[in-house]
């Protein structure tokens, strides 16, 4: 089999690992992101005797994953310092003549449980991640979503919880979605750490609040066959049956599918792919720049 060579490019750290078609996941290793030089320095070190033959990177974003675009393989505007604008790919291509995959971190998970995961055998799959942002991706139709640039489904807006008068954090919209039911938003509503509320905490029944109004609108834009949810926050996992009721509680039966009655246990469910998701994500972006080379 041939050898793959993942990135997890993350806003805290980078992952990367080698792997095989198969999914496999052979070897791991983890650096902190500082500047981009110093940090793809590391990275193209790592890989430079792998011999990998394809190479697949899942980022953060936004990113500009549209091939042919003249800004295709940059960072574009994250307000993270040094980063914005940052060509990765780019930086990735000088040292290594082979394919490269790029996509979002979260486009990439959903391509990895679509492949090797959750949904695999499924046409359609949506991957969201609750950490320290929100983000999710998306395959339809067996492909992934791109259209001017990508999806930004963590942004969206979603109807504060009566009992809420925390404000937000999203810099860009104060209490969109990311802004009101990410990590960093849990913490500061509550005065303490998402990681040491007791699992009976209120935090999470009004989490569970946000994040079913927002699966809805999902379910109801996307209708994916499967809905994965990773990330930190998700670690909670008395999340999952508040999430599940209170969708069903939303969509008051209007969408009849037994996914959506019976079976919504294993309709929305953790990452099958586990703490991997991230890392076999960016490995299926190399799978996939290898099958279209
Ligand atoms: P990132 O999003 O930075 O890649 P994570 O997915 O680990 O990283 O998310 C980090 C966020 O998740 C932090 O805001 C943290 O408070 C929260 N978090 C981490 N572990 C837990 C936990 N066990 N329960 C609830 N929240 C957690
Ligand atoms: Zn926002």
């Amino acid at each position: 089999m041939r050898v793959l060579g993942a990135i997890e490019a993350g806003g805290t750290k980078f992952v990367c690992g080698i792997g095989y078609e198969d999914g496999t996941v052979t070897d791991r290793v983890s650096f902190p992101t500082t500047t981009p030089e110093e940090t793809m320095g590391l990275v193209l070190d790592y890989f430079s005797d792998k011999k990998v033959e394809a190479l697949g990177i899942g980022s953060f974003g936004p990113i500009d994953p549209i091939p042919g675009s003249p800004t295709y393989g940059h960072i574009t505007t994250t307000p993270k310092p040094h980063w914005g604008g940052y060509n990765l790919v780019g930086a990735a291509a000088r040292h290594f003549n082979v394919p490269i995959g790029f996509d979002t971190d979260v486009n990439g998970a959903a391509l990895g449980e679509y492949t090797w995961g959750a949904a695999q055998g499924l046409d359609s799959c949506l991957y969201i991640t609750v950490g320290t942002g929100i983000g999710a991706g998306a395959v339809v139709g067996g492909q992934l979503i791109h259209g001017l640039s990508h999806p930004e489904m963590g942004h969206i807006l979603v109807p504060r919880h009566p009992e809420d008068t925390y404000s937000g954090f999203c810099p860009y919209h104060r209490d969109c979605l990311e802004g009101l039911a990410a990590g960093p938003a849990i913490g500061s509503r509550w005065g303490k750490p998402a990681g040491e509320l007791d699992a009976d905490h209120p935090a999470w029944a009004m989490e569970a609040h946000y994040l079913a109004h927002a699966l809805m609108n999902y379910v109801l834009i996307l209708s994916p066959q499967k809905i994965v949810m990773g990330g930190g926050v998700m670690k909670q996992s008395q999340l999952f049956p508040l999430i599940h009721a209170k969708l069903q509680e939303l969509l008051s039966g209007y969408v009849q599918h037994p996914a959506l009655n019976q079976e919504i246990g294993s309709y929305i469910v953790p990452p099958e792919l586990g703490d991997n998701a991230g890392l076999a994500g960016a490995l299926s972006l190399a799978k996939l720049a290898l099958a279209g080379a």
